[in-house]
């Protein structure tokens, strides 16, 4: 279809306008600094330009503005995906331009890690800034442009209201979307003025008829399969979600659109996969076989966005489900592995108990760490291949619970998995300009880091040699990852020596797997 004018942009920056060469899990390298090398390489292997249409409409598009433009396409608006390098070519004329985005300023984890630890801003803040500094969105708004900005950390403009006012960000929406663009969207239209903040709760959460189906494809083949958590954890705002399954045929439309463009692969994304068709937080073993059935017809490889590490253990221990999907799952030509994240969080019941009481259900929370470990052998056993994430700097939190979550990390070193910690940043350091030299990182923090760096290091590299990037046209990419996880361990070691501190034997992970 020809496209001359777009009435609303839906678009992005760079950072999150890309498919990670089809690999989610370099997505996390645009959590980060450049490291070692130019911030242009960098940007290469974490997020590679998207192909375009010559319209410069993304071939893939993240999943949340795919949706927007469904929803906005549905309600007859000219609304379209474009690519950050070609929005020029509309802004002159568009009403609005609509912003999604995963970490704005990099504030939330991980990126907020790399920055306490690294003191370099990382690239996902550097990329947004660019486009938001552009002289074409500058002149635009004179002219009378609206920016609505989006998306899970849309709290982080409360923070940063200078940016927010500089950047002529008319509406901050904080929540799901689907109910108020449409009425901000008509008010633009009828000129009527824009809420500055707009906070959408569960009362407002959209019914399932109110959801569009995607229309072109999402960054490789992402396809939400439901809504919400019922697990309540403290630091966590899907909370504030009501729980939504989507049915089967949506999923398979979606599934269709993506591979009929050309998107063969796809993440079944939901907070807690193994939740899908639940009651509750036991896992429906009927609906998640027909679900991964479903998937292996049309999908060459499968992965999970989020799974919890408590249904991982009760789905395998009460029905041998993890078996049973992994058969599914190897029972493609292409597939031998699954990836996904999981949360870690603490390796300690007690503070496990005060923060996220329910995460280990149907577990008791005193039962956390066991519920971690097991969880993790079941995946290596099955070839699930976790990121897991924990959180470092809770107010909660005692050096005792430190150094327990680093016993348990002790014992999750046979598994192989990534482990990334993460830093809790209270809300009110982020007002300031150097908010990341106030965190107070202590010695167990750093024990806890270690851990987790040579563990990750260890186990990336094993990964890489068994999983990933196996044709010969990923070969130069396979090669930088390589080269940049031998510099990590050489940086890391001379990190640790530079503070006197004897180096963790990581030969140890060789000799229990
Ligand atoms: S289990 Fe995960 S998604 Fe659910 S409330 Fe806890 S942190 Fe949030």
């Amino acid at each position: 279809m020809e496209l001359k004018n777009v009435d609303i942009i839906l678009t992005t920056d760079r950072s999150m306008m890309t498919n990670h060469h089809g690999k989610e899990f370099l997505g996390f390298m645009a959590t980060g600094p450049p490291i070692g090398m130019p911030e242009s390489l960098w940007m290469w292997i974490a997020c590679p330009k998207m192909k375009t249409d010559r319209f410069g409409r993304p071939w893939q598009a993240p999943y949340a503005l795919r949706k927007l433009e469904a929803l906005l396409q549905d309600h007859g608006y000219n609304a379209w995906v474009i690519d950050p390098d070609y929005v020029d070519l509309y802004i002159d004329k568009a009403k609005i331009m609509m912003i999604s985005h995963h970490d704005y300023f990099a504030l939330c984890p991980p990126s907020s890690e790399w920055w306490v630890i690294t003191r370099k801003e990382p690239v996902n803040a550097r990329s947004f800034r660019r486009f938001m500094e552009k002289t074409s969105i500058r002149e635009a708004k004179k002219r009378g442009l609206k920016i609505i900005v989006g998306g899970p950390p849309a709290w982080q403009w409360l923070y940063k209201v200078d940016l927010w006012a500089n950047w002529g960000v008319d509406t901050v929406v904080e929540g799901e979307g689907e109910r108020i663009v449409l009425d901000l969207v008509r008010k633009v239209f009828d000129n009527e003025p824009l809420p500055r903040y707009v906070f959408v709760g569960p009362g407002d959460s959209p019914r399932l008829e109110e959801i569009s189906t995607i229309k072109y494809p999402s960054v490789n083949g992402l396809v939400e399969i439901m809504r919400g958590c019922p697990r309540g954890c403290k630091f966590c705002s899907v909370t504030l979600r009501s729980l939504r399954n989507m049915p089967l045929d949506i999923i398979e439309k979606e599934m269709i659109i993506n591979i009929e463009n050309g998107v063969h692969n796809g993440i079944l994304h939901s907070e807690d996969v193994l939740l899908y068709g639940a009651r509750g937080i036991k896992p429906n073993p009927e609906a998640l076989l027909k679900l991964h059935e479903l998937a292996r017809k049309h999908l060459k490889e499968i992965a999970w966005s989020h799974a919890s590490l408590a249904a991982i253990k009760n789905a395998e221990e009460e029905y041998k489900l993890i078996s049973k999907i992994m058969e599914i799952v190897k029972s493609g030509d292409n597939q031998d592995y699954l990836g996904v994240e999981v949360g870690l969080e603490t390796g300690s019941p007690k503070l496990a108990k005060k923060i996220m009481p329910a995460k280990s259900a149907p577990y008791p929370p005193e039962k956390w760490p066991q519920v971690v470990e097991d969880a993790f052998m079941i995946m290596h056993e099955n070839n699930i291949v976790p990121a897991a994430t924990l959180i470092l700097g809770l107010p909660e939190e005692s050096e005792e619970d430190l150094v327990m979550t680093a016993e348990l990390l002790d014992k999750l070193r046979p598994y192989r998995s990534l482990i990334v910690p993460m830093f809790f940043v209270p809300m009110g350091l982020l007002k300031d300009k150097d908010w990341f030299t106030s965190v107070k990182v202590k010695d167990e923090h750093i024990e806890v880091m270690r851990k987790c760096l040579w563990h990750s290091v260890y186990w990336a590299e094993d990964i890489i040699n068994r999983f990933y990037l196996k044709k010969s046209s990923t070969a130069p990419l396979r090669i930088l990852l390589k080269l940049f996880l031998r510099y990590v361990r050489w940086k890391g070691r001379s990190v640790e020596k530079k503070l006197g501190l004897k180096p963790l034997d990581i030969s140890l992970i060789q000799t229990v797997r």
